[in-house]
């Protein structure tokens, strides 16, 4: 193939499209003046769409990490309840009490999923005002039941749910409004398909009117400072110029294709990924029933040298697959299939696993 980079089939960072990178590449514009505004109200209703809701979707230049910082910073002030169920959460939790905030752990094994009664058990305590719940955890590749979390979350209309969707955000369907969530956010270096440095997030106005009541909000992450400014078409500081051209792009593609249409090919990626890893030998690392569709994490239960495995790949075909993440390096691999990927792409990504596993 007449490729001279390596494609990136990590879970993230992934390849980003020559259109997008083009997208990107225009004229500045000032974030203060009407060209800036139209664009952004523009994008507005389709960014509404893709999380179903009526809430103000709120763009931020930082990675997901500064707006999951913020939300407990903004969030919180009783008791939060971090779902921890693999690297990502397990950090979740870390930072919230790094930011001086009561929090509790609801820990379950990795590769386990978080069930709704475990978070029911907790609410009922009273004691919490926040949860937190990481959709797609990417490090095992494992989807929590978010619908079944969300019922029980619902009973409790004191508790704010702040929901990360980093890995799934418009490779899956998640209905904000339906579903009750109160903080939707993602970056855009995943299912989006685009450089890394920016982040997606929808608010409820439950939230706002909570932060309202939260003391040393910061500046650059203050909920209430996205509000006034996005109430005006604006950011509250000078945005990536090239990520906000490059979102649009995105998600004119988005709607070209359809969202429907979108999720299905992101199902047909992951059964094709599953349908692969069992046809050779390998069991999938997450419980059954709760894979992820946009990545999928192997376990490495036949013990190859997961390190050579993957070089053998990168150096031959060109493409880099991850090999595992903190404690489960070498024990499991992972392979993205999200954004721009097809089942094309996937076909050749395959072969290049095949052959990977020859070489060992
Ligand atoms: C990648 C990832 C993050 C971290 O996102 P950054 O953009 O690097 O801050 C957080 N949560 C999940 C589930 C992720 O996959």
């Amino acid at each position: 193939m007449a490729r001279n980079h390596v494609k990136l089939h990590i879970p993230g960072p992934i390849e980003v499209s020559p259109d997008t990178f083009a997208a990107m590449c225009q004229p500045m514009i000032g974030h203060r003046g009407s060209g800036f505004q139209d664009l952004y109200a523009q994008m507005q209703p389709k960014l509404q769409q893709v999380l179903y809701t009526k809430n103000r979707v709120f763009l931020s230049t930082s990675s997901a990490w500064g707006v999951m910082e913020a939300a407990i910073n903004n969030l919180v002030s009783k008791k939060v309840l971090n779902c921890c169920c693999g690297a990502f959460s397990d950090k979740w939790f870390d930072v919230s009490k790094r930011l001086g905030k009561n929090a509790e752990a609801l820990k379950v094994e990795w590769g386990q999923p978080i069930m709704p009664e475990m978070v029911d058990a907790k609410l009922k305590t009273g004691e919490f005002d926040a949860v937190t719940l990481i959709h797609n955890e990417t490090s095992t590749g494992l989807m929590n039941p978010i619908a079944d979390i969300a019922a029980v979350v619902k009973k409790y209309p004191d508790v704010i749910f702040i929901v990360d969707t980093v890995s799934s955000m418009t490779g899956v369907k998640i209905e904000m409004d339906a579903l009750g969530l109160d903080v939707m956010l993602a970056s855009v270096q995943k299912a989006w398909a685009l450089p890394p440095g920016f982040a997606v997030f929808g608010v409820s106005e439950k939230a706002l009117k909570k932060a309202a009541t939260v003391p040393n909000r910061g500046y650059y992450f203050d909920f209430l400072e996205f509000k006034a400014n996005h109430d005006k078409n604006m950011t509250p500081s000078t945005p990536s110029i090239p990520h906000v051209y490059g979102l649009k792009h995105q998600l004119d593609k988005i709607f070209t294709e359809g969202l429907e249409n979108r999720y299905a090919r992101h199902l047909t990626m992951a059964k094709m990924m599953r349908d692969w890893a069992k046809a050779n030998g390998f069991e999938l690392f997450p419980k059954a029933g709760y894979e992820s569709i946009t990545l999928t994490c192997v376990k490495n239960n036949r013990n190859i040298d997961v390190a050579k495995f993957q070089k053998a790949i990168k150096d031959k075909h060109k493409i880099l697959i991850d090999g595992g993440y903190g404690q489960i390096k070498g024990k499991s691999f992972r392979v993205g299939h999200m954004g721009d990927e097809t089942s094309e792409t996937i076909k050749e990504v395959l072969a290049a696993l095949d052959d990977g596993l020859k070489s060992l």
